[in-house]
């Protein structure tokens, strides 16, 4: 039987920066509206600017607008739209808005409740995967959450463990277990912060690999639910669990490793009856893999993707939404070349990344083949610090791995963010460190080579007097004579720019 093709005039996005402005420019290109669903605080911001409309649904904190289902909800069907992108974070992996949005008469681009509950719960994903026969992580998941019990499933495992709330994500929830001596703590610990911070104490274990590397598959199921994966990309540089640098594709993998890890991709995603984007996370440790979970939704880092495949993964969840993608068997798609992003933040290398916050001067990101820049904010808006610090992401491609670092190093010593300090001096020592450029890094690189703050370059002579005369320069005041102005009123202090 055919199915049935909606074709969507206006789409509201639940989400802001970076990926509102990627979701935006994907609608545009289709010849479709957008609305932007959004905070009282960001007004400032690149996609408030290029929406068609925007409806604020609520106030800053993230409980009272951008998880706030029926505010969502309201918003896109007062402002006419047809279907929601909920983009990444906020409400992309919520079953229950998923689900709302469809009762409510509108289309949730992503894949069906259905599917995010038993992919994206990490425990059924689990059961799932066992069914699918993927090789897992030893473990627990049981539904005995006595601490007693999980502390001999802990002994039994071996240390060390690590415990992670069963409804936890984005790198927070997760504890490392050395020994027994600190068990019993650590688990209760683990369970009171997965109450207060997912809604549920429940938690699992599982073997700490203490050498692996994040490799992850990105699928996509069609619309009739074909599912075909779009290769891999390496995510193993982490600070605390979370991604700063990603690339596609991994330099870690050989053909047969690639081929079984991609059909073990698939087969989960095809056992959960997904459509749209993807992807199965991993981990390879002494040439052996296993499945660590799904996610539901678009990935911060899927421009990897796109610039090896020459594909344009949102413009595809949302045809996929409409009922009209199709994969073409007769498409062979190979990788070309290697490409690699970095995750700007707004946050201070030279003091532990501590949050920077405040007006945006001026901002550059610098032109040239293969350089791509995925951002939320121009010079006048502000870094409020309601969310994520990430403000941007810098993505080159060249035909090498070896050329992607080199132009990876110069583009960001080239870019230019005054008003917040950024992560690029940090990006760029770890871009540089031999064992990135060798490839072999594991998932423990940051914690043990960039442990402690970088170091603050010290500023020549030259550079003080011309910081000083900037700060008089600023303050309206007459130029400066001379003699170099105290560090402490130097306008490098507040203002600063990525070399
Ligand atoms: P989240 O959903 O919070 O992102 P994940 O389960 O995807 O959590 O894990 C995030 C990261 O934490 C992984 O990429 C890896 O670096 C680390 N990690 C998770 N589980 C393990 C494990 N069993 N052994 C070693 N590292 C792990």
């Amino acid at each position: 039987m055919a199915k049935l093709i909606k074709k969507f005039s206006r789409i509201a996005i639940a989400n802001r920066g970076e990926v509102a402005v990627r979701i935006i420019k994907a609608c545009e290109e289709l010849g479709i509206e957008t609305v932007l669903l959004h905070s009282e605080v960001d007004i400032n911001s690149r996609a408030y600017r290029m929406a068609t409309k925007t409806v604020c649904i609520g106030p800053a904190p993230t409980a009272e607008s951008y998880l706030n289902i029926q505010a969502n909800i309201d918003g896109a069907l007062g402002a006419g739209a047809q279907a929601i992108h909920p983009g990444f974070g906020f409400l992309s992996e919520n079953a229950d808005f998923a689900e709302a949005v469809e009762k409510a008469g509108l289309t949730f681009i992503g894949p069906s409740a259905e599917a995010i509950r038993s992919l994206g719960d990490k425990v059924h994903c689990k059961e799932l995967a066992k069914k699918a026969g993927l090789p897992l992580v030893p473990g627990y998941q049981g539904e005995n959450q006595a601490v007693n019990n999980l502390i001999q499933e802990a002994e039994r495992i071996g240390y060390p463990v690590i415990v992670k709330a069963a409804a936890g994500g984005g790198g927070r929830g997760m504890k490392l277990i050395k020994s027994s001596a600190e068990a019993a703590e650590l688990i209760e610990s683990a369970q009171r912060e997965a109450q207060s911070a997912f809604g549920s104490p429940k938690v699992f274990l599982e073997k700490y690999l203490d050498r692996a590397k994040h490799i992850e598959f990105q699928i996509f199921g069609d619309s009739t639910g074909h599912v075909v994966h779009f290769f891999d990309r390496e995510c193993s540089v982490q600070r605390r669990h979370q991604k700063i640098i990603e690339e596609a594709t991994s330099p870690s993998l050989t053909d047969e490793l690639r081929r079984k890890m991609g059909e073990a991709a698939c087969a989960i995603a095809t056992l959960g009856k997904y459509k749209g984007a993807g992807t199965v996370e991993f981990l390879l440790q002494d040439g052996e893999f296993y499945l660590l979970e799904v996610n539901t939704r678009l990935q911060v880092e899927h421009p990897v993707t796109e610039e090896v495949l020459g594909v344009d993964l949102v413009k595809m969840q949302i045809l996929t939404a409409q009922g009209e993608f199709l994969h073409d068997p007769t498409h062979v798609r190979i990788p070309r070349g290697h490409s690699i992003e970095c995750r700007i933040y707004a946050e201070n290398p030279f003091m532990g990344g501590v949050p920077s916050t405040g007006l945006l001067g001026h901002v550059e990101w610098p032109e040239g083949p293969g350089r791509r820049y995925e951002y939320g904010f121009d010079s006048g808006d502000t870094i409020t610090p309601f969310y994520d610090p990430m403000i941007a992401k810098v993505i080159v491609w060249d035909e090498n791995r070896p050329r992607a670092i080199q132009k990876m190093i110069r583009v960001l010593k080239d870019s230019v963010v005054f008003g917040v300090h950024t992560n690029i001096p940090y990006l760029i020592e770890i871009l540089s460190h031999k064992e990135f450029v060798m490839g072999t890094m594991t998932t423990r690189f940051i914690e043990t080579y960039f442990a402690d703050p970088i170091k603050e370059p010290e500023m020549t002579d030259v550079e003080k007097k011309i910081a000083a005369e900037a700060m008089v320069q600023l303050r309206g005041g007459a130029k400066a004579t001379g003699g170099v102005t105290p560090v402490t009123n130097s306008p490098w202090a507040s203002f600063w720019r990525g070399i």
